[in-house]
């Protein structure tokens, strides 16, 4: 153990290099695996020294936390469904805000404390309690603001992806001055405790960065949400980070910065597929969420065409080129072991078959890359959204999967459409369109669908993964 102690630097300088290799491996779907496993390495590397560098460590408290962790934390990797991934995800990046706020109060009375025992104790360590420095303060301000706004938007952010009751939408001219107001009254609240180290003023700041973080993002729209998703990934990297100041942990400075700007960089990637100014994301409000809603409240009567697996399948078999688009409907029907087999056998029948990726489609960042990765489709067939868009004119088949809102034309040709300016998948383009859902309800962003209704469109009722069964058996049945 003392070795651990004395190449404590040289441990955690490891762990550091693993977790950039980490996030070299998880950007690409290849090499994500290994990816993974340099980060659990890390991890462990990063826990063990950790543990063992502690000066009087409490070890039944550490190591009980740690065995019931890990029970929780195993028990919900084996049993959380992939469809739930995205809100699970959520729910993670509230415990990283959570503990940044934990421990920045454990820090400060900590430290209270150690005041209370008086000078005894100063005289034992040489050093003045009684004044945290300035850098400790702002580490302490910025750590557990950053920390509450992650811990309770993370939250909503879970209801909200999980279709919670409690987490509903927000809308009216109130709130934006609110938001301001609990905003600078947050600011004050923390710069006063930075200049005084006044407990009233931490709590006052505290609860009104738990308050803010709630209703900054309850307004927050369909449209907006990918980006805020990301960015709370990104917060909760920086939160981790001022944890480490706090406890003067560089692993945990290092992990939480790399986290932190990875994901400020997804935010930024995701901003610019969704066609937004950061700016315009944090301080803009709703984008789609109950706008979009309302205008769905008048609904007029419209004609659309709807077909069988077993025509449609025909149409495929008998195609050139057939491009298909999942969307969040793939990942919640669990069909794209399904979609990888028609692919299959359309490319059996001598048909061009490619998956045209949308930066938004699903409900987390490379959700439908992630589907396909796991169902073994060929990395060349996936293609992006900027790749695959001039070829939709020259497509005989688009085939939707459970997609909607990447692929609603209002994108580009409503300026009244709250998503009017996001970049979508130009799937009316092609000769024959066909879409495979449920209804003809709406998507994420609450908002009806021109191509429902085009005249080249064809709608196949039902749930994705039988749709999809369906139409493989018709074409193999149909012995093209
Ligand atoms: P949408 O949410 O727009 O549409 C999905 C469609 O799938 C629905 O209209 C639904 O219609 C259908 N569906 C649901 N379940 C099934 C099923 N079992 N079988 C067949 N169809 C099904 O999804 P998109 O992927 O097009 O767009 C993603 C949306 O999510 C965007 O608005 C995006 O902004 C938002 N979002 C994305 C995030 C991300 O990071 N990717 C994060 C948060 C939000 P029906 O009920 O009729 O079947």
């Amino acid at each position: 153990m003392e070795f651990i102690r004395e190449y404590a630097d040289w441990f955690y300088l490891i762990g550091a290099v693993l977790f950039i290799l980490t996030l070299r491996g998880l950007s690409g779907p290849k090499t994500a695996i290994q990816g993974n496993r340099y980060g659990m390495i890390a991890m462990g590397i990063a826990v063990l020294t950790t543990f063992f560098v502690a000066d009087n460590p409490v070890v039944w408290m550490i190591l009980g936390a740690m065995v019931l962790g890990a029970i929780v934390g195993i028990a919900r990797a084996r049993t959380v469904p992939m469809t739930q991934m995205p809100e699970t995800v959520a729910l993670m990046h509230s415990l990283v805000g959570l503990a940044a706020v934990l421990i920045a109060i454990a820090a400060i009375i900590h430290n209270n404390k150690l005041i209370e025992l008086g000078p005894d104790l100063l005289a034992v360590n040489g050093v003045d309690f009684h004044q945290m420095s300035r850098v400790h303060l702002f580490e302490l301000f910025i750590g557990c603001f950053v920390g509450a706004i992650t811990f309770t938007a993370s939250v909503f952010a879970y209801g909200k992806l999980a279709a919670k009751k409690w987490a509903k939408t927000i809308s009216g001219t109130w709130v934006k001055p609110v938001q301001a107001i609990i905003f600078i009254a947050m600011l004050a609240a923390g710069i006063h405790f930075f200049l005084t180290g006044n407990m009233t003023s931490f709590w006052a700041m505290t609860g009104l960065a738990l308050v803010l973080g709630w209703v900054w993002i309850a307004p927050v729209g369909g449209g907006d949400m990918p980006v805020v998703v990301s960015l709370l990934n990104s917060f909760s990297g920086w939160a981790a980070a001022g944890i480490g100041f706090t406890l003067e942990n560089n692993m945990l400075i290092v992990a939480g910065s790399l986290v932190g700007s990875s994901g400020a960089i997804l935010s930024y990637i995701m901003c610019k597929a969704m066609n937004r100014s950061i700016i315009n994301v944090l301080f803009g409000g709703a984008m789609g969420g109950t706008a979009a809603v309302a205008n769905t409240g008048d609904k007029v009567q419209r004609n659309h065409r709807s077909g069988s697996a077993d025509d449609a399948g025909f149409l495929m078999s008998n195609a050139d080129s057939v491009v298909i688009v999942p969307g969040y409907g793939m990942a919640q029907g669990r069909a794209q072991n399904a979609v990888k087999e028609l692919a299959n056998i359309l490319k059996e029948q001598g048909v061009t078959v490619r998956f045209a990726i949308h930066p938004v489609a699903g409900r987390m960042p490379g959700h439908m890359n992630v589907l396909l990765a796991e169902a073994d489709v060929a990395y060349e067939d996936i293609l992006e959204m900027d790749e695959i868009n001039s070829d939709f004119p020259a497509t005989d088949v688009v085939l939707v999967i459970g997609a909607n809102d990447v692929v609603n034309p209002a994108a580009k040709d409503d300026p009244t459409s709250p998503i009017y300016g996001m970049p979508i998948l130009e799937a009316h383009k092609a000769r024959t369109i066909m879409v495979i859902k449920r209804s003809m309800a709406t998507g994420y962003a609450g908002l009806d669908n021109d191509l429902f209704y085009n005249d080249k469109t064809m709608m196949i009722f039902g749930d994705a993964k039988k749709v999809v069964e369906d139409m493989t058996k018709a074409i193999n049945g149909s012995g093209h």
